[in-house]
């Protein structure tokens, strides 16, 4: 079965959680934090809990609601507990294995992980544990961490992780459950997002801080580039393994993120909006209304319209009830599979001319499909804003993106993506825009798929 979102071609892989929180039922917690970031990862949810001596592991395909049944909640008790939601490979036989936590053991004890992000070198490490011995049970990255910290000649479990983070290379959000704490880890560049928060008399990580407010825990501060924080019952420690050198996801703010979380403590409802007010005073566009693609397009769309001073209306209304098997694989690429997902508001929408933003476009082929669907149910004039710049280049830092040849910006410039989707005009927001709506310093964004360049390298 697929799972198609509105902007189904691009996927974040993950969501972790982590909460240290004594005498709490950190099994339900973990359940709510993990719901919270349901959005990250729709194909397989996993938790891992200890009582300070043992690890419970519970992981399968499914989502957060389904995999979690009461009687294997209550098998999650104890003080500290991580949590994981995946995207992966849809169909692909290995779904349950490759579920997250990982739980090893080694000489120095029993731990669990998950993380978010994609080594690069992961290739090339799995070939050397494996001329070494080493036999790989899933094809996922975390499995060559994981040995990495199990193959260590470190003494302790500090000093091979330490060894192991100075062999990989790439983005990741990585928690680790020891017998007595949770350990917080963000690669020197801090692409994938993961913020720290304080839980009653614990703490809590979180890829998003949504997790945070659905459990009422307070947001301290980002995990920073490089940094590896460690809470537990000796407290909350904290060390730089690495010089960081800042590059969060751009995309984070413009689609991935949920619009109620703060991004390296920058709200991610305001940066699209402010995208939306740059994108409207770099390409105005004579219009009777504003309109957005939902969900993610929504906070733009607000932004665009209060810049524009043209009135936003609800144009098109998304299907409440879609699940992750309401599309039947080789549906995916049909104008039906659109219209499922999607409805538009006649009543509002004939005889009038819209301005319809959306956050990126990708490859294009659903964007053109609501241009004709519009234009079909009355609409004079489509003028497409994206509150993104072009998507030229693949993501290698844990987002599925399509290949080049399918990025459409990557074969095309921009009057051509208009001619090809049968807009009326078409205008992206720019990076300098999208810098400016974010407001971090210019220089603290990974914008690898709009430029090219990679801050962590490429695979
Ligand atoms: S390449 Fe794009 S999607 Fe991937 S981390 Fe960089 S900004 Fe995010």
């Amino acid at each position: 079965m697929q799972h198609l979102t509105t902007k189904s071609v691009l996927k974040e892989h993950c969501g972790v959680f982590g909460i240290y929180a004594p005498g709490e039922d950190v099994g339900r917690l973990t359940y709510m934090g993990l719901f919270a970031l349901q959005h990250r990862g729709q194909e397989s949810a996993g938790m891992a809990v200890t009582d300070g001596e043992n690890i419970a592991l519970e992981k399968d395909r499914g989502l957060v609601a389904e995999v979690f049944t009461l009687e294997r909640l209550q098998r999650l008790r104890g003080d500290l507990a991580i949590g994981h939601v995946l995207y992966g490979q849809t169909n692909s036989a290995s779904m349950a294995e490759n579920a997250q936590p990982l739980a090893v053991t080694s000489r120095r004890g029993s731990i669990a992980l998950a993380y978010n992000g994609q080594i690069i070198n992961a290739p090339a490490l799995r070939a050397e544990l494996s001329n070494l011995g080493y036999l790989f049970r899933t094809d996922s990255d975390i499995e060559v961490i994981a040995s990495l910290i199990a193959q260590a000649d470190a003494a302790d479990l500090d000093s091979a992780l330490m060894e192991t983070l100075a062999k990989i290379k790439g983005a990741y959000a990585l928690v680790v459950l020891t017998p007595d704490r949770i350990i917080g880890i963000r690669d020197p560049n801090g692409i994938r997002p993961l913020s720290l928060g304080r839980y009653r008399d614990g703490y809590v990580f979180a890829s998003e801080t949504c997790a945070f407010d659905t459990i009422e825990a307070e947001f301290v501060r980002p995990v920073n580039p490089g940094e590896l924080v460690s809470v537990g019952h000796a407290g909350c420690r904290s060390s730089q393994f690495a010089e960081a050198d800042k590059k969060i996801c751009a995309f984070e703010y413009i689609y991935f993120a949920r619009p109620d979380s703060l991004i390296e403590g920058v709200g991610v409802h305001g940066a699209r909006r402010r995208a939306g007010h740059i994108l409207a005073e770099e390409h105005p566009a004579e219009a009777d209304m504003v309109i957005s693609v939902p969900d993610s397009g929504a906070s733009a769309a607000l932004g665009y319209a209060e810049a524009a001073d043209i009135p936003l209306d609800a144009g098109l209304i998304k299907n409440r009830y879609l699940g992750r098997t309401f599309i039947r694989p080789g549906w995916q690429d049909r104008e039906f599979a659109v219209r499922l997902k999607l409805s538009p508001l006649r009543e509002v929408l004939a005889g009038k001319n819209v301005v319809m933003v959306d956050d990126s476009i990708v490859r294009g082929t659903t964007c053109g499909r609501l241009v004709r669907l519009l234009k079909k149910n009355g609409v004079q004039k489509v003028h497409v804003r994206v509150a993104s710049p072009p998507v030229i280049s693949p993501c290698y830092y844990g987002i599925d993106t399509p290949c080049c040849t399918e990025l459409i910006a990557a074969e095309l410039d921009p009057k051509d993506i208009c001619a090809r989707i049968g807009a009326d005009s078409l205008g992206f927001l720019s990076i300098a825009g999208l810098r400016q709506a974010i407001g971090l310093s210019a220089d603290s964004y990974c914008l690898a798929c709009f430029s090219g360049h990679y801050p962590a390298g490429r695979p």
